[in-house]
């Protein structure tokens, strides 16, 4: 039983209140992810339950114990910081069997158990080296290894990545990814990179000022952001919030009035709660609009201003009066610079926000 709960899990920082009723449960063999701009208290939440930040209200549960009054090491769990602070003049061996020096195990079984975690994380072939002579990945590895090697009730990692370079980070979000999978533990990871968090977690926490705007799975979060702060900080390019009016629905279809554009838009049927002539914000991920030839009645004239190529893609920025939108074509899809363009939005991809930036759901 790994699991972690928090609850009403609150601490102020003199007038600031960093994290804010806090309320969450993590399952053994879940990962969760804390994801959020900076400052927005994910590192103190973390810290909190690890035990290295004392928490002004609340309640941490490990495996269904209470464990507010435990000191960090009575708390059974292994942490992997930013910063691995490997012991640079032991061999990656003497680092990863450090947790185990004092424990009752034999040296023959320490060994044994530091082969087997090297064997696990692909290190090896590095056992004698120390951790100068080692890349960032390596040492990345290494920091995780020394946590696995306690077997531990849950992980806790703070930005476990950010040091490293794109590739690497790519390689190592699929690797850790692996190794949380074979562990079974509960597990937290803080990071304010995305891809990360959508990569590598079961759920996804996303914070803003010290309290969570939607805990959900990486899909949910990305196809249904509860409100226009997640809708707007998950996905790259970024989702065009549209400022919008409804002024009528029929059959599933909203007549909007979009920057002095008339739009009839396919939405969903929770939509009919709201009245006519409310104001609603439109959100339209880049990617899920296609060109027309003509305009339609679903169509939105734009101006193309801006032209990035991103590869594989082009990222246009176009103009619908005084507000930018942004579209992805494909890179074969060629455009100009002032060409006036008739966009519309593919089928069950908009989004509509009520006038309190909610997600407007049935
Ligand atoms: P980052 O991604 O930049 O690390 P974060 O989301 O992890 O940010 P925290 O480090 O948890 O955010 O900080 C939350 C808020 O609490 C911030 O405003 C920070 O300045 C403040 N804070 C954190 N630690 C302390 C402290 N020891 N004393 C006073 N304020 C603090």
């Amino acid at each position: 039983m790994g699991s972690i709960q928090v609850e009403n899990l609150t601490k102020r920082f003199g007038a600031l209140t960093a994290v804010d009723a806090v309320h969450m449960r993590i399952e053994e063999g879940e990962v969760l992810c804390l994801l959020g701009p900076s400052g927005c208290g994910k590192t103190t939440t973390l810290r909190m339950i690890a035990g290295l930040e004392q928490e002004s209200e609340g309640d941490i549960f490990i495996g269904g114990k209470q464990v507010n009054h435990l000191s960090p090491s009575d708390r059974d769990i292994a942490m992997v910081f930013q910063f691995y602070a490997l012991y640079p003049t032991l061999t990656v061996g003497q680092n990863i069997g450090f947790p185990l020096r004092s424990s009752a195990l034999s040296k023959e079984k320490i060994a044994s158990r530091i082969d087997e975690v090297a064997k696990s994380l692909q290190l090896q072939e590095v056992l004698n080296r120390t951790p100068g002579q080692l890349g960032e990945g390596e040492k990345q590895r290494v920091a995780v290894a020394r946590a696995v090697i306690r077997d531990p009730n849950c992980f806790l990692f703070d930005e476990p990545l950010s040091r490293l370079d794109v590739t690497l980070r790519q390689t190592m979000r699929g690797e850790i990814k692996e190794i949380l999978n074979g562990l079974s533990k509960a597990t937290v990871i803080v990071t304010h990179d995305q891809l990360e968090a959508l990569t590598m977690a079961d759920r996804i926490a996303v914070m803003r000022n010290g309290a969570i705007e939607q805990i959900a799975t990486p899909h949910e979060i990305f196809t249904r952001p509860a409100n226009l702060f997640v809708a707007g900080f998950i996905g790259t390019p970024a989702m065009n919030l549209i400022p919008g009016t409804l002024k009528s629905l029929s059959e599933g279809q909203g007549n909007i009035d979009l920057c002095g554009q008339h739009v009839s838009l396919t939405v969903g049927q929770e939509i009919s709660r709201l009245s006519q002539d409310t104001s609603v914000t439109v959100g339209i991920r880049p990617r899920a609009f296609k060109l027309v030839s003509e305009p339609t009645e679903g169509s939105l004239a734009v101006v193309v201003d801006l032209i990035e190529p991103m590869g594989a893609e082009t990222l246009i920025h176009a103009m619908v009066e005084d507000m930018e939108i942004r579209i992805v074509l494909e890179r074969e899809q060629q455009v100009s610079v002032g060409e006036k363009l008739n966009v519309v939005s593919r089928a069950d991809q908009v989004l509509i926000f009520d006038n309190e930036e909610r997600l407007v759901t049935s």
